[in-house]
């Protein structure tokens, strides 16, 4: 009987695994076929400063909504972009609208956009980001390219090179989801980032458990002794925020102050921040 039933799970599991394989490799050529259609969309989190709670600037979150399938989320389909190549072509144009978008502001707000380690093994990834700037007018110094320290794991001198090239543009450096990896001080030490991002996972404890602040105080006053600015991401309560106020964390960004929208959704704030500086 036991023997009937391995011989069915087998006959059954077979076919449920090519199902699967068929369907993620269905999704890779939708994928493909979606770049540069309306499928793909940037949506803008701002990011504010502590201290005054004033914006100063957004992260570019790539968004996928599949004609059939409705939202893909990004942990989904940027591995798969990963895996196929499509990365290229699609980091190429969240570049440049990314670029383009913050290049009509008429404010000095940041503009962050994420960069997987697929493009730093393109050989053009420099041209890339340059052309992207004189297309669009953008100020160098307004671009912020985020990475992670997976960059590092593999090919770390050619990723140091290729991040020195970025920053002889003028773009600034920043490291993303820091303190998640393996060696994030070691990263930290071989490449002079222009921020750092502490990863929401640690935000989180704060207030959970007595210790839980200790990391995000920790790696604020690293940021501190090292020169380099803070932002705290994932910030969802006003005790994370009175946390980081306390700490005197530089910069924030989380869904207490506003989630990842379309720009459209930001105008009123873009608008009032014209105000401030004008004022
Ligand atoms: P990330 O770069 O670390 O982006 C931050 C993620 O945290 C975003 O998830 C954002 O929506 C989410 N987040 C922000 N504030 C909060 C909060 O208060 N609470 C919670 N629970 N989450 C918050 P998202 O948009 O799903 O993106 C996930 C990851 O996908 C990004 O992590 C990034 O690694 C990748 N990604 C997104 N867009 C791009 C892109 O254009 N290119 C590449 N290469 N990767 C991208
Ligand atoms: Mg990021
Ligand atoms: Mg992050
Ligand atoms: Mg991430």
């Amino acid at each position: 009987r036991a023997k009937r039933d391995g011989k069915g799970g087998y006959r059954f599991f077979k076919p449920e695994m090519d199902a699967a394989a068929r369907e993620r490799h269905q999704l890779a050529l939708d994928l493909r076929a979606a770049i540069g259609t309306p499928q793909f969309a940037l949506h803008y989190q701002p990011q504010f400063e502590v201290a005054t709670g004033r914006a100063c600037g957004f992260e570019a979150l790539l968004r996928w909504t599949h004609p059939i399938r409705g939202a893909i989320p990004p942990t989904l389909f940027v591995p798969l972009a990963e895996e196929t190549g499509a990365i290229l072509p699609l980091g190429e144009w969240v570049l440049r609208e990314a670029c383009r978008e913050a290049a009509t502001w008429g404010l000095p707000l940041g503009i962050a956009v994420n960069l997987s380690i697929a493009q730093f093994r393109q050989a053009d990834l420099c041209d890339v980001v340059r052309q992207a700037l004189a297309e669009t007018g953008l100020r160098p110094d307004r671009l912020e390219l985020e990475v992670t320290e997976s960059l590092f794991l593999n090919s770390a001198a050619r990723s140091q090179e290729v991040l020195g090239d970025l920053k002889a543009l003028g773009v600034r450096i920043s490291m993303d989801d820091f303190g998640t990896g393996y060696s994030s001080l070691a990263t930290l030490q071989s490449f002079p980032f222009d921020k750092i991002k502490i990863d929401r996972s640690f935000v989180g404890q704060v207030g959970v458990t007595s210790k839980g602040g200790a990391i995000v105080r920790a790696i604020i006053s690293l940021g501190e002794s090292l020169g380099v600015p803070v932002i705290a991401e994932g910030i969802e309560t006003e005790e994370q925020l009175a946390f980081l106020r306390r700490h005197r964390c530089a910069e924030m960004q989380g869904y207490l102050r506003g989630m990842p929208r379309p720009i459209a959704e930001y105008l009123p704030l873009l608008a009032a921040e014209v105000d401030l500086r004008v004022a």
